[in-house]
């Protein structure tokens, strides 16, 4: 018996199909299709990524290269090129790159709890102040070589040591300085 040519191709290329995440039917590759990257709770809209849409329930996947790179990417689109003051979702973001907990992130730029919250829920704007701070924490703690998987402590300490609700001295301090304090000193 001659084999149907057709369902030979058909039984070929279902062989080449990955099995669907969710339910394990085949999947389809879909190439040359923009990609809405939702997971990342911003706008983000990524070219040149192979999708799979699973042939049976229609779940679609991505496979996107080096994600710690690419939200590397987003956070510093959002600090350098924004240049409107940061929105709920973008504040959002880059708390979490920077490894914060809202409570940290309050503690650091020196509000209470409950803004950061009211910012991440869009129920209050950020502040001028607070917008470039956050922006340059979060550029600062990226440019250094901090492991890519911890929070930069070095910066963020700086704002973290820093206490609530400070009131300005009446006489300015003296900065004590020995010559081994410059000479020696790591910092820059
Ligand atoms: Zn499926």
């Amino acid at each position: 018996m001659i084999p149907d040519p057709d369902s030979f191709e058909i039984a070929q290329e279902r062989q080449k199909m990955k099995p669907c995440y969710s339910c394990g039917k085949p999947m389809r590759t879909i190439k040359d299709q923009p990609y809405h990257y939702i997971e990342s709770g911003l706008p983000v809209v990524l070219h040149g990524i192979t999708q799979y849409q699973c042939t049976e329930c229609g779940e679609m996947f991505a496979a996107l290269p080096n994600v710690k790179k690419l939200h590397r990417a987003i956070g510093n689109d959002i600090c350098r090129q924004k240049k409107s003051l940061l929105v709920a979702e973008e504040i959002k973001f880059l708390r979490k790159e920077l490894r914060l907990k809202a409570k940290e992130l309050a503690g650091i730029l020196g509000v209470t709890d409950s803004t950061v919250s009211r910012w991440e829920n869009g129920k209050k704007q950020i502040g001028e102040g607070q917008d470039r701070l956050l922006r340059s924490i979060y550029l600062s703690c990226m440019a250094d070589s901090c492991h890519p998987d911890q929070t930069c402590s070095g910066h963020l300490n700086v704002f973290r040591n820093l206490p609530a609700k400070r009131k300005p001295l009446q006489e300015s301090q003296e900065i004590e300085l020995n010559p081994q304090d410059w000479i020696l000193s790591q910092v820059v």
